[in-house]
């Protein structure tokens, strides 16, 4: 049912489109009618992730489509996931299908942009004095920290209590190929890092620091880096979030700053996330929000945050910056005219998802 990856056109950009569950292929159909809007430069696959291929094919994600993915340029997914699978083993629900993309990807970067567009200043909690024209970027590190270190598990002691263990590990070549995503990303950005870790009380801690310090000495002295402890960081994300340009960040406080960054912009439908693996391979671009299944078939899913992730594909794995602006500036157009019920406004028309894509072609 796939076309062998050699099917791919040489000279175009490939993406494959996973719509999944839930809302996923509501909003996937409006980030597809922005790449038809863009132009000819994109190749496009479609596949089945989640539930949808736990239908169809008996699993989360099939070879199939692990191979596409590695023959792509990007992977765009939607969402996956739904109450329906709630009571089924964890390697059998939607979601391992997603893990597995991550893993056999190697994506050890998540990307996770907190931008407050003027339209939406006010759906923050926090004033719009300090959010007003908020970008920062968080670079995440996904494969390693407490969250794989070894030994992990739960045993009972001789004296009858039970003892929790989680590792929380690092080696230098993990700190330094994220400091190395950090960089170069601030480089095209606003040019500063700050990096965080809890160096006052931590050894794994203690490495990060030393490891970004001596790779920015080595080869980024033209990028401003600054050290953080990460629950400073946490207070200075609210208190005066605009000092910030990329936070570069470990498995664990990447996760919680991360979320607390994402809602200073206030709106789930609107926040999009990359994952990055190894220079040249393919990048996974997904919105931060889940399958939405509450609201699912009935056209009122917010796309932007797909489309924003479309945006990120387009900028961070084909290589088309132009392109990724023009669309972010569309999205941005778009919400003078049109909003979707999660993110409604006194006096500006509320739309179905298929009409808030419609708004973006029409800006583009
Ligand atoms: P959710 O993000 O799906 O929904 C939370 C709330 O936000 C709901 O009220 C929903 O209607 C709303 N919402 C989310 N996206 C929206 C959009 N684009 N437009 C308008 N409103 C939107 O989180 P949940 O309810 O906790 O999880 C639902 C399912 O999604 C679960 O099965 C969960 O496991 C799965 N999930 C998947 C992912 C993923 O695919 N990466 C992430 C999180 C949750």
């Amino acid at each position: 049912m796939y076309p062998p990856a050699s099917d791919w056109a040489l000279d175009m950009g490939r993406v494959v489109l996973l719509p999944g569950d839930g809302i996923g292929p509501e909003i996937m159909a409006e980030a597809e009618k922005v790449i038809a809007a863009l132009g000819g430069d994109i190749a496009v696959q479609h596949g089945l992730v989640g539930g949808a291929s736990i239908a169809a094919h008996g699993v989360p994600l099939t070879d199939e489509t692990l191979a596409q993915a590695r023959a792509a340029d990007a992977v765009l997914l939607a969402c996956v996931g739904g109450p329906r699978w709630t009571n089924v083993a964890y390697d059998k629900r939607p979601e391992a299908g997603l893990l597995r993309l991550r893993k056999d990807l190697d994506l050890f970067a998540n990307l996770r942009p907190a931008i407050v567009f003027d339209a939406l200043v006010d759906a923050s909690t926090l004033k719009p004095d300090i959010v007003r024209g908020l970008d920062i970027l968080i670079v995440r590190e996904l494969t390693g920290g407490v969250y794989f270190g070894q030994p992990r598990g739960v045993e009972t002691l001789p004296d009858g209590q039970r003892r929790g263990v989680n590792t929380h590990v690092y080696t230098s070549g993990e700190i330094t190929r994220l400091g190395h995503v950090a960089f170069d990303l601030a480089r095209k950005r606003r040019s500063k890092v700050t990096s965080c870790e809890k160096s006052n009380v931590m050894e794994a801690g203690l490495l990060w620091r030393e490891e970004m310090a001596a790779l920015h000495a080595a080869e980024y002295p033209d990028v401003t880096l600054e050290h953080m402890l990460a629950d400073n960081c946490a207070m200075q994300l609210l208190r005066n979030p605009s000092q910030f340009d990329v936070i570069a960040t470990d498995n664990l406080f990447g996760d919680m700053l991360s979320d607390e960054a994402a809602m200073l912009t206030g709106s789930l439908g609107m926040l999009p996330s990359a994952s990055l693996g190894a220079p040249g391979a393919p990048g996974l671009y997904e919105p931060v929000h889940g399958s939405a299944p509450d609201i699912a078939g009935r056209g009122v899913a917010n796309p932007c945050a797909m489309i924003l992730s479309l945006a990120m594909a387009l900028r961070y794995s084909l290589g088309l910056p132009e392109a990724a602006d023009r669309v972010e500036a569309a999205v941005q157009g778009a919400l003078d005219g049109a909003r979707t019920p999660d993110i409604a406004a006194d006096g500006i028309p509320v739309v179905s998802t298929a009409q808030m894509g419609d708004a973006v072609v029409a800006r583009l």
